[in-house]
């Protein structure tokens, strides 16, 4: 079994990504990112943390735009507005989730799609779908990322993801399509999870339940990439998958931490670069 390193490989992409913000600096550009955060969510306080660290690592200008959790509607529509219209931020994010009150599909929607950074717009999901991307979804991007750098070929293999959520689990299975793997998705309504899990060649498990994807539900030799950020009976980070049962069992295995998550990161930053770049020379 090898652990597939999100931290090494992460740092592989971000030296590629300085150089290329090196060069749009020496063009008079510095890509920039807003990320807005609203509530004291101690889990989006850190991932907001996260984000603004490594725009600050790459020479990425990090606009951080916090407000109380019971900001009404029209004072967050008004400072995306604001964003779409400053030609230095290239990328804008809303950490979610938002707090109940505020409508998160409406919010979202207010993004120009250029700065849709996530990849969570109807027009990048679609642009996902038709096989023609332009920024795509963070997460389910780096996972592709991770699978490729085991050197397998995705092409012809047999792929189940576990999760169908729009920011996971659907690009997810696009993206697997893409790469022409043969892909099945299940959720909590599948039955018999463990018979379809077991003949997967490439398991994605993104379901947010701590340690659930036990050794007999994964195939002999799988890659197993584990999504999950769920917190174990010690309150301890975990994954969706138990990583010491199922280990001994796949080829590849990502860690919790140290898989995914930093690589969810680097891909967000690689997408405010590419929205970057398309300012006008
Ligand atoms: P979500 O919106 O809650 O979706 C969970 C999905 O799992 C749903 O489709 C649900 O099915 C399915 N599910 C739940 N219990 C199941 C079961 N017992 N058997 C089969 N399917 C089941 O979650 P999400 O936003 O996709 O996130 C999933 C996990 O990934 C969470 O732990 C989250 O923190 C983590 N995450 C990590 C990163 C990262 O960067 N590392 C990024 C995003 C999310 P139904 O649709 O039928 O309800």
């Amino acid at each position: 079994m090898q652990i597939i390193d999100g931290k090494a490989l992460s740092a592989k992409y971000r030296e590629k990504l300085k150089s290329e913000i090196q060069s749009l600096k020496s063009r008079g550009v510095t890509p920039g990112l807003a990320v807005i955060l609203v509530g004291d969510d101690p889990g989006s306080q850190v991932y907001v943390r996260n984000k603004i660290k490594a725009c600050e690592e790459l020479g990425i200008t990090g606009f951080e735009c916090r407000y109380p959790a019971d900001t009404d509607e029209k004072t967050v529509i008004a400072k995306i507005e604001e964003l779409n219209a400053n030609p230095d931020c290239d990328g804008i994010l809303v950490q979610l989730p938002l707090p109940r009150h505020l409508d998160e599909r409406k919010i979202l929607s207010y993004i120009d799609v250029k700065k849709d950074v996530d990849g969570f717009s109807a027009y990048q999901t679609g642009l996902m779908c038709l096989g023609t991307p332009d920024l795509l979804p963070c997460t389910p991007h780096g996972v592709i990322e991770l699978i490729k750098s085991t050197g397998v070929e995705i092409a012809g293999k047999n792929a189940v993801v576990i999760g169908r959520s729009n920011i996971v689990g659907k690009p997810m299975f696009h993206l697997l399509l893409q790469n022409n793997a043969t892909v099945t998705v299940c959720h909590s309504k599948t039955r018999d999870l463990g018979s379809i899990t077991s003949k997967a060649d490439i398991l994605v498990v993104a379901i947010g339940k701590a340690k659930f994807v036990k050794k007999e539900m994964v195939k002999e030799g799988a890659i197993v990439i584990d999504v999950g950020m769920d917190r174990d009976e010690n309150g301890k980070l975990c994954g969706d998958v138990d990583f010491e049962d199922v280990k001994e069992k796949c080829s590849f295995i990502t860690p919790v931490p140290g898989g995914v998550g930093p690589m969810t990161i680097t891909m967000l930053m690689s997408n405010t670069v590419a929205a970057a770049n398309r300012r006008p020379k």
